[in-house]
């Protein structure tokens, strides 16, 4: 789909075409490991739902050095190679791919999993939020296959109605989890991240892919929860605050040519096509002025 004119005056989509990012998520991988150092002593780490490839660009750039296959990106989308990243294509929802990646990592497990996946967005929020929820938990279903004591785990979320029972879900599996809202994450939307540091299963825990976390009832009076099993998830925004703010618009430099530039000099110049509507002419004639 062609970009429109506002996401040319995104500060973030321009910055990312300067740098050679596939696209702005770029910078939210680059704030949060700002504020989280994500990839600190990382060297094996899998980018779930990776297509277009900024986040594993970024990650084959900050863990790179390390060879082919150090970086796993899965997505349902092909996407163009880049150096050092192993890619499959598949969805993370289904035994197969979840299967094909865990293989993968047998004997030698990731320190870092990410997912920004989303689904296609419907504009009915309850759905919107439990598709999202799905893909989160599908994550954290292959994450705890492959992720090595103490590794982290990011992952996209919808800040929605069930959002606490997710992390009550990640409590479970980390010793610490976050919610994070990078500086280039537009706060017009529902979306944050949740960083889930310190994995550490519950003792006895296996894990079993025929046993995906993400099938459950979604009782509603689940979500209430309370007492000990009640956790409040701190809320951090990221990114340095003199950064750009990504719901403003900022002067171009340098001043892009707009396609409608012509129409303005020609309105300047009091010749832009105007309608006539006249017992002569048929309604709708345009006509030039001054030509
Ligand atoms: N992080 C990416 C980047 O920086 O280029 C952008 C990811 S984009 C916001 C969301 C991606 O999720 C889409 O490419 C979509 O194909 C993928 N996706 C959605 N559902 C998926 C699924 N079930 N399995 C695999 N990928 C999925």
């Amino acid at each position: 789909m062609g970009r429109t004119s506002k996401d040319k005056r995104d500060v973030y989509y321009r910055l990312a075409k300067e740098n050679g990012w596939r696209a702005r998520s770029a910078f939210k991988l680059l704030q949060l490991d700002e504020e989280f150092q994500l990839f600190q002593g990382v060297t094996r780490a899998v980018d779930l739902c990776a297509a277009p490839g900024s986040w594993s660009q970024v990650l084959s750039q900050k863990i790179g050095g390390q060879g082919s296959g150090h970086v796993v990106a899965v997505d349902l989308q092909a996407m163009a190679p880049i150096p050092g990243v192993l890619q499959i294509q598949g969805d993370i929802t289904q035994l197969s791919t979840a299967k094909e990646i865990i293989q993968h990592f047998e004997g030698c497990p990731a320190d870092l999993v990410v997912c920004d996946g989303a689904p296609d967005v419907t504009g009915l929020h309850d759905v919107d939020e439990y598709m999202q929820a799905q893909l989160l938990l599908a994550a954290l279903n292959i994450a705890t296959h492959v992720l090595k004591p103490g590794g982290c785990f990011v992952a996209k979320i919808f800040r929605g109605r069930d959002v606490t029972l997710i992390y009550s879900q990640l409590r479970v599996f980390f010793s610490s989890v976050l919610c994070a809202k990078p500086r280039s994450s537009r706060n017009s939307s529902i979306e944050a991240f949740a960083v889930c540091q310190g994995y550490d299963p519950p003792q006895g825990f296996l894990p079993d892919l025929t046993k995906p976390l993400l099938d459950h009832s979604y009782d509603p009076d689940f979500n209430q929860l309370d007492g000990p099993t009640r956790i409040i998830v701190p809320f951090v925004t990221c990114g340095d605050l003199s950064s750009y703010d990504s719901d403003r618009s900022y002067p171009l430099d340098p001043p892009i040519s707009p396609p409608y530039q012509e129409a303005c000099t020609l309105k300047k110049k009091g010749r832009l096509a105007k309608e006539i509507r006249s017992q002569d002419c048929p309604i709708n004639t345009v006509d030039t002025l001054s030509q």
